[in-house]
């Protein structure tokens, strides 16, 4: 997963430190991964119709990094538990 140094800009693939600047990239990459894997729980925790969790884990994951597929699967789960505001905040953040 491709991460912009956010020191110097410069898009860097895979390395720990940025290619340009030597900014240590780590904890970003930390950051991601850790989104990502709430993300991945909270499509485990949708298809099990466990809706709380699901909607748990999808902020949790919006919390660490603002991603559409975060807010989406947020409002999904907001929607299954008949929550309209928690919708129409999602939404938003879906839309950017
Ligand atoms: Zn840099």
């Amino acid at each position: 997963m491709p991460i912009n140094c956010p020191a110097c800009g410069k898009k860097n693939e895979t390395a720990d430190a940025c290619s340009r600047c030597s900014s240590d990239l780590t904890r970003l990459r930390a950051v991601r991964l850790a989104a990502a894997a709430h993300l991945a729980k909270a499509y485990a925790r949708l298809t099990e119709r466990t809706w709380a969790a699901a909607l748990s884990h999808a902020g949790r994951s919006w919390e660490l990094l603002h991603t559409p597929q975060s807010a989406r699967l947020a409002c999904l789960a907001a929607a299954a538990l008949g929550d309209a505001g928690g919708v129409k905040q999602w939404r938003r953040r879906e839309a950017g």
